[in-house]
């Protein structure tokens, strides 16, 4: 049977950033009711994932136990790379997937974020023979991948992978045409496939609700109806083969901001277009580190470095010129308020490199806060006791 997306709003509810994911800390009170306000805006789709802390659990006590299993569809994924050991672990994923949830079954099964080294592991576990069984068996409705990747091994997982009947991407207008994402032809290559797309990342982690002001400035003129991050939800949802759009929302506020977007959705028109085209230009030019806080390279990290606050930190410096500010970040992201410890302590191994789906270049950056933040740094500290 194929998939049918119609029924499907064209936001989606991604669950990786729910509040307190870190610690068992997530507050279900709050988490119900962004939940609440979604349901009663129309939106009907939640992603989660086995490897997101302590989100499927919250998803099943905030959404699950509270509201009819037929008025929601459920999306989760299995990893293979760095959590798996043998094929069993798979299933043992599975199980705890929806034991968490407190469901049946699922509606939608990933394999979660394929592409580059992470890919082997996959293939070493046999993980989708097991994605066959876990559909044969009535507990997935529907199984497909999410995928980081190139358009050459969205081809080969396409070949390798007839039965998927959905493709989750990375869609946003930082990286659509980025020789180092080239998510225009991924997105080509799933629609020729007849794969409908779930977007992922379309916000790349919040960088693009916060851009450079010279940004702001061509979004606002161009896209006076939306604020930043609307716009570029607006951008990934009207590209064709997309049937939902993911936003990591963990706060009230960003519910109803998203779900006011999507209101009475309308692609962007060729003003708009036009608009996001110079913003592109812009982006290009100020030169972000596209981390979007996904964490995978924490995972991996012996040492325990705050990756994604000292890119966060980076990133201020870049796009507001301002190392003092950006020092202060450092501090205050990595250390104060994330524990974690600073760049200064990487023994340099290169694994969060290799888990990263941005490909991006860690150590480099490291290497600039080192040289162009971290003498900010003492200054600093002293200035704010
Ligand atoms: S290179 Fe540094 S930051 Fe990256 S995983 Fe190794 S110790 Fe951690
Ligand atoms: S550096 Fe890469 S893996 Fe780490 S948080 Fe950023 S995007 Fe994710």
């Amino acid at each position: 049977m194929a998939f049918d997306t119609s029924k499907i709003s064209k936001l989606g509810f991604g669950c990786m950033r729910f509040t307190g994911r870190e610690t068992d800390s997530i507050d279900i009170d709050y988490t119900a009711q962004m939940v609440d306000r979604y349901l009663a805006a129309g939106g009907n789709y939640f992603d989660t994932a086995w490897a997101y802390p302590n989100s499927e659990k919250a998803l099943g006590r905030a959404l699950v136990a509270r509201h009819p299993r037929d008025s929601f569809y459920i999306a989760s994924k299995c990893v293979a790379w760095n959590h798996c050991k043998s094929t069993d672990d798979l299933e043992r994923q599975l199980q705890e997937t929806l034991a968490n949830l407190g469901v049946d079954y699922l509606d939608v099964y990933l394999m979660h974020n394929l592409g580059g080294v992470r890919t082997a592991a996959f293939e070493k576990y046999g993980a989708w023979e097991f994605m066959k069984s876990v559909k044969e068996r009535g507990l997935a409705k529907h199984i497909g991948f999410s995928a980081h990747c190139t358009p050459e091994e969205l081809e080969k997982f396409i070949a390798d992978y007839p039965e998927a009947e959905l493709v989750q991407l990375q869609v946003n207008y930082l990286d659509w045409d980025s020789p180092s994402f080239r998510e225009r032809e991924c997105v080509e290559i799933a629609r020729a496939s007849g794969l409908p797309v779930v977007v992922m990342e379309p916000v790349k982690g919040g960088l693009l609700a916060n851009p450079s002001p010279a940004v702001a400035k061509i979004l606002d003129e161009w896209l006076p109806n939306d604020d930043p991050a609307g716009a570029a939800l607006r951008f990934a949802a009207s590209v064709p083969g997309v049937f939902t759009t993911l936003s990591g929302m963990n706060t009230i506020e960003q519910v109803e901001a998203n779900c006011r977007t999507f209101a009475d959705f309308k692609p962007l028109d060729e003003g708009e277009r036009h608009g996001i085209e110079l913003a592109q230009e812009a982006m290009a030019k100020s030169g972000a580190i596209g981390c979007t806080g996904c964490d995978y390279c924490a995972k991996v990290c012996p040492q325990g470095i705050g990756i994604s606050g000292s890119i966060t930190a980076l990133n201020y410096y870049i796009n507001f010129d301002d190392a003092e500010a950006a020092a202060y970040q450092l501090g205050f992201v990595v250390r104060f308020n994330g524990g974690k410890k600073l760049p200064d302590e990487c023994i340099r191994c290169g694994a969060c490199e290799q888990a990263c789906p941005q490909n991006i270049p860690i150590l480099e950056c490291f290497d600039r806060i080192e040289q162009e933040i971290v003498p900010h740094r003492k200054q600093v500290v002293l200035m704010k006791p």
